[in-house]
């Protein structure tokens, strides 16, 4: 499926399905779709029950924390064989997915349609190295759901480097990772570069460009400020906004932490200024990194807690509108472009 021409109704539905509830009593919840939750890490290699996993996201209370959308990364772990993630292990975790998604209310299964009174899923890559050397791969992974692609994860693969290891940080794409990097793009596919090598995000991001389409970061936040290099540089987040992308800003402490390895509300909001400030509020998006093994800030432990940081960001001034295009905006129009 070419997802650059994915007809007007399928955006507009997934619009549709996102508009929020009628008012209640209290102030209004601001939609949500994030774009990263381990939720099948959790299930797939964790034992945890899908709909419940370790409680941070949890199937029964996404609907009272707003929640219309998410993009759930097919994760491999590194030691599931002696020589790391392969196809079949994608094939495994895609069908452990599925099955659950099929099963587990208020979830609709993978894409851009209707999904009235649902929230809408997405898969992602975190880590694609299986496909090394296998675009002819790629459209079958795009018509299952795969709209997200991040190369590599916290260990340097057949296809990029990663910004997990220091040796190495400056590695950047491998000639397969090019060649898969310029297949996604050519199917519409959005390449994500949280987790690359600051190199290989910078050759991402430079693909994207060149093709005219949009690159995000699902779930990485400003090095300016929290000096991890798990986050994007200033002048990465402006080469990635020119693509028309987005930064998810993630809720673990350890990448919003100024100093240390703690953090806290302040902080994210402190992030929401800057990256506001840097590129404009049209790249800000949400990738808590819920389920990932996280150490999210106090106050924003789970899912449910997320209308905490929209009131946070209402008394930093933010208007409603630009609150929403953080929440839920953004992210759609990434994930589901009207074309
Ligand atoms: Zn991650």
């Amino acid at each position: 499926m070419n997802w650059r021409r994915l007809p007007v109704w399928c955006a507009l539905g997934a619009i549709a399905a996102l508009t929020p509830p009628s008012l209640e009593a209290g102030p209004a919840r601001v939609p949500i779709v994030d774009l990263h939750v381990d939720l099948s890490y959790q299930y797939t290699y964790q034992g945890k029950p899908f709909e419940s996993a370790t409680g941070e996201f949890r199937a029964r209370d996404l609907e009272r924390a707003g929640v219309r959308g998410v993009v759930l990364p097919l994760y491999v772990p590194r030691d599931v064989s002696s020589e790391g993630p392969r196809l079949q292990d994608l094939e495994h975790s895609y069908a452990r997915v599925f099955g659950a998604l099929l099963k587990t209310p208020p979830y609709a299964l993978p894409g851009c349609g209707r999904a009235a009174g649902k929230v809408q899923t997405w898969l992602s890559f975190e880590g694609a190295g299986p496909l090394a050397g296998r675009p002819e791969e790629l459209p079958l992974w795009v018509a299952r759901g795969v709209r997200l692609f991040g190369l590599v994860h916290s260990y340097d693969n057949e296809l990029s480097g990663s910004s997990g290891q220091v040796a190495s940080r400056q590695k950047g794409l491998s000639a397969a990772g090019r060649e898969l990097a310029q297949g996604i793009v050519a199917l519409g596919g959005v390449l994500d570069v949280s987790h690359a090598s600051d190199r290989a995000a910078d050759e991402l991001i430079e693909i994207g460009r060149i093709a005219g389409v949009p690159v995000v970061a699902s779930h990485s936040n400003a090095r300016a400020l929290a000096p991890h290099p798990r986050n994007l540089t200033d002048a990465q987040i402006r080469a990635l906004a020119a693509t028309g992308g987005v930064v998810g800003l993630n809720l673990h402490q350890r990448f919003l932490a100024r100093r240390g390895s703690t953090a806290e509300l302040s902080d994210v909001v402190a992030q929401v200024r800057h990256i506001r400030r840097l590129v404009g509020i049209e790249h800000l998006a949400l990738g808590t990194d819920f389920e990932g093994g996280i150490r999210p800030v106090p106050g924003l432990g789970n899912i449910a807690e997320l209308q905490t940081l929209a009131t946070a960001l209402r008394e930093e001034g933010l208007a409603e509108r630009e609150i929403e295009q953080i929440f839920y905006k953004n992210a759609l129009r990434v994930l589901c472009p009207a074309r």
